[in-house]
């Protein structure tokens, strides 16, 4: 295999919210390619118009976009096999399809729905194929001149492959290894359809061959349709320029059993989807990992240990270091299963791993959220260092720092009150008199000053430091109290020890 010639797409179809297990097989298909110095297509799968929703293709190009994934070729990016949305390349299928029909592999077939509609009723599981073509009405059950006739007159007719009897197909799947199937057992799948839109399956060999694609990485729900295709590939007599394919095992339910579905996430109470996605027609929103507090690193890691890893310990990876890593050999065939505490680990991983600074627009937007408006990026930065090691969602922020953007209204004063008195009153304001003649406000000098202070009057360093605390946070939380101190500025702790003064001895 030559290095430069890789070339491998994502095709999907705009049919709504990008479910996790495809944002893996971009994953798959971006490491393959990028580990073979390849190219990344991203192709938009539309041609069944009566799936299409709006907005679900520019939704799927920002996903990419936030995982980092971004395609060398694209309806956005342009290429040299433009145009990369199906619905564009149109009038280029009919012309395949027809050579399929002169060739005697597929067939006009004429049938009305309702005629097929009345076959399927009539005969339990009902297959368009071998079985029953000839009872149907085509262009192998029907007179030559009938034929030519129906054709004449414009009616209405769908393109069948003809899938022969008795034979194997097989194929050497870059995963699974061979994998045969038994064409009794596939049925005459319309390729060209009555609007002259092409179907998936005649679409996805025409574009993967003109498109010079080598490797097709895609989910193990189209290994079915895997049978259809070989056939086509032979048929269209391109066979030798077929790619490998590789078929992604599934992720499957936490408990195991199945393919992950979006209800089990709305079950469970954790995403499927990696961006929120609000289905235009019901308006129904569905949360993702993004808007929950994911970071796409940690996502991105996550999907690529969903059926990889690199037969070491090792689980925190970055995209690099997939991509120099990553070996399809690696790839298991089995399901993984998906198990959200585990990826809410890698979250949490991530966030320590990376600065407040790579944090800071999404916990901007998570404050923003709560009604905080962060005027200081300095500020938010420190803050979020501060915190960071205590956040498992980018969400959290506004839980474990919204004591740095305002004053607390309550106070735990079940944990102060009962051991008040009047000279802790007195050390505190001595301690504002102090505090407002201090030059240095660094937190180092200020736990020294404060602790010399206690001494020198004669108290315990665990008498004063839990009250101080209250009076910054308003309870028994967050970081090292001085590095809340110096963060939120003299004025602005002399302002919440007067505040808490007040209530502590109201
Ligand atoms: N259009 C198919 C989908 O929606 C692509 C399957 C394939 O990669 O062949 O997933």
């Amino acid at each position: 295999m030559s290095d430069q010639k890789v070339r491998v797409r994502f095709a999907p179809s705009p049919t709504g919210g990008l479910h996790l297990g495809g944002v893996r097989t971009v994953l798959f298909n971006y490491l393959f390619a990028k580990k073979h110095n390849g190219t990344f297509v991203l192709r938009i799968e539309d041609t069944d118009q009566s799936r299409y929703v709006d907005g679900a293709e520019n939704y799927i190009v920002e996903c990419l976009k936030w995982c980092g994934l971004m395609p060398d070729e694209s309806p956005q990016a342009g290429g040299p096999f433009a145009p990369y949305r199906q619905s564009e390349r149109k009038s280029l299928y009919r012309e395949y399809a027809e050579k399929l029909v002169m060739h005697g592999h597929a067939y006009y077939a004429f049938d009305t729905t309702e005629e097929l509609e009345q076959k399927r009723a009539a005969i339990p599981n009902f297959q368009y194929g071998m079985a029953y073509r000839e009872d149907m009405r085509n262009s192998i059950s029907l007179p030559q001149q009938e034929v030519d006739q129906l054709l004449d007159a414009g009616t209405p007719h769908v393109i069948r492959i003809k899938v022969p009897e008795d034979e194997t197909v097989t194929f050497n799947d870059m995963i699974r290894g061979y994998v045969s199937f038994d064409t009794n057992t596939v049925d005459d799948k319309v390729l060209l359809k009555a609007d002259g839109m092409p179907t998936y399956h005649l679409a996805v060999v025409i574009d993967d061959y003109l498109m010079k694609i080598t490797h097709a990485f895609r989910g193990e729900e189209w290994l079915p349709s895997a049978p259809v295709h070989l056939l086509l590939w032979e048929y269209l007599g391109w066979i030798d320029s077929m790619p490998q394919w590789a078929h992604l095992p599934l992720i499957l339910k936490p408990d195991g059993h199945g393919k992950l579905s979006k209800r089990d996430g709305a079950r469970l109470g954790f995403p499927v989807y990696a961006m929120s996605w609000t289905d235009p027609k019901s308006g129904e929103l569905t949360e993702g990992f993004r808007e929950l507090g994911f970071l796409p690193e940690a996502f991105v890691n996550l999907l690529g240990m969903l059926g990889w890893n690199d037969g070491t310990d090792q689980e925190i990876f970055t995209l690099a270091e997939l991509v120099e890593k990553f070996s399809i050999e690696r790839v298991s065939k089995a399901g993984a299963k998906f198990d959200f505490e585990k990826a809410k680990w890698y979250n949490a991983e991530w966030i320590k791993k990376v600065s407040g600074e790579r944090l800071m627009a999404e916990v901007k937007t998570a404050l923003t959220a709560k009604g905080i408006t962060v005027t200081d990026d300095t500020y938010l930065n420190k803050a979020t260092e501060l915190v960071k090691d205590r956040l498992v969602l980018t969400s959290d922020i506004y839980e474990h720092a919204w004591y740095f953007f305002k004053q607390p209204e309550e106070y735990d004063l079940n944990a102060v009150k009962p051991k008040w008195t009047d000279a802790k009153t007195v050390l505190f304001q001595e301690y504002i008199q102090h505090l407002q003649a201090t030059e240095n406000w660094d937190a180092a000098e200020l736990e020294t000053n404060f602790k010399a202070m206690l001494t020198e009057k004669g108290f315990k360093i665990g008498d004063a430091m839990l009250p101080f605390r209250i009076m910054l946070v308003g309870g028994k939380f967050g970081p090292h109290v001085f590095d809340i101190a110096a963060l939120l500025g003299k004025q602005e702790v002399i302002a919440r020890i007067e505040k808490a003064l007040a209530a502590f001895t109201a």
